[in-house]
C-alpha cells in the first residue's frame, strides 16, 4: 500500500509525502524541518523513513526547508541538473551540502527509496521548474502545480495517474477584482504563472485521467480562491466525475492507495 499526504499547499508552504511500508519520499519542503515533522505526524506518516527530497522549483514556498532538511537528516536532495550546472543563485542559497545534491534530467527516471520518479518540465517563472510522477507498487502518483500552461508532456502523466495532485490556484474573477497589484495579477494569470480553476477543470475534462483515480486540487490561493468557489466551478463545469478532494490553503490531507497491476 502507498500512503501519501499533502503536508500543506498554497503560498504559505508546499510539501507532499509518499510512503511505502519501507521508505518515504518528500516532494518539496516549503516548511521548516520541525514543521514538516509535525505535519507528517498529523498525517500519521513516518517521517523518519524519508529517503530523499525532490524539489519542483526554486520558489521559497516550495524549498525554504530544503537546506536544513539535508543538513539535519543527511538525506539527498534531487534537483534539476541545470540548477547546478548553471549555478542558479536560488539553489546555491539553499545551502544543500554538495555531497547530498542529486541531479536529474526531465524524462529520465531516477530512484529514491522504493519510488521510481520522473520529472517533467512545467511552465513557471522559476528556472528549470518541473512536476513529478512517482511510481511504486504498480501505481502512478503525479504532482503538478505551479504551471501557467499544460502541455502534452504534462497531459501524458495526468492521464496515467492513479493519484493526481494538481493546482487550482485562482478564480479568474477573484484574481481580476482582487487586491493584488496589476503586475502581479498579470504574472499569476500568465503563461509562466499558475493554473486557474477554469484552466484546471478544462485540462481534467480533456484528460484520460481514469474515473477511479484519486484527485486532489492543491495550491489554492488564500486571496484569489476559495474552496467553495472551486467546488461550485467543479459542479458546473467538470465532466470528470471521480473522487476529488479540495485542499484548503495550508491544511494537511492524507490518503492511501492499494497495490496496482500496472507495471511501469
Ligand atoms: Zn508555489
Ligand atoms: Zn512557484
Amino acid at each position: 500500500m502507498i500512503r501519501f499526504a499533502v503536508l500543506g499547499s498554497g503560498s504559505s508552504g508546499n510539501s507532499y509525502l509518499f510512503s511505502t511500508d519501507r521508505s518515504s519520499v518528500l516532494v518539496d519542503a516549503g516548511f521548516s524541518l520541525k514543521e514538516l515533522r509535525r505535519r507528517a505526524a498529523l498525517a500519521i506518516l513516518d517521517f523518519e523513513t524519508v529517503k530523499g527530497l525532490c524539489l519542483t522549483h526554486m520558489h521559497p514556498d516550495h524549498n525554504r526547508g530544503a537546506g536544513v532538511f539535508a543538513r539535519k537528516t543527511g538525506m539527498p536532495v534531487h534537483v534539476h541538473g541545470n540548477l547546478v550546472t548553471h549555478s542558479v543563485p536560488e539553489f546555491t542559497a539553499l545551502g544543500v551540502p554538495e555531497h547530498l545534491v542529486r541531479t536529474f534530467e526531465p524524462g529520465r527516471p531516477f530512484v529514491a527509496g522504493d519510488f521510481v520518479i520522473t520529472a517533467f518540465p512545467t511552465s513557471h517563472d522559476s528556472p528549470h521548474s518541473v512536476g513529478f510522477s512517482l511510481e511504486a507498487e504498480g501505481r502512478c502518483l503525479t504532482v503538478l502545480t505551479d504551471t501557467g500552461t499544460v502541455d502534452d508532456g504534462m497531459r501524458f502523466f495526468i492521464g496515467r495517474s492513479d493519484v493526481l495532485f494538481i493546482e487550482a490556484n485562482h478564480d479568474r474573477k477573484m484574481l481580476e477584482e482582487g487586491p493584488y497589484p496589476w503586475m502581479l495579477k498579470r504574472r499569476i494569470a500568465g503563461e509562466k504563472g499558475h493554473l486557474s480553476n477554469a484552466d484546471t477543470i478544462g485540462v481534467l475534462n480533456e484528460s484520460t485521467l481514469p474515473a477511479e483515480a484519486l484527485l486532489y486540487f492543491c495550491h489554492l490561493s488564500r486571496v484569489n480562491n476559495r474552496p467553495e468557489v472551486l467546488a461550485r466551478a467543479c459542479e458546473q463545469h467538470m465532466t470528470w466525475k471521480g473522487n476529488a478532494t479540495i485542499c484548503e490553503h495550508g491544511a494537511v490531507y492524507n490518503g492511501c492507495i492499494t497495490r496496482g497491476d500496472f507495471v511501469p
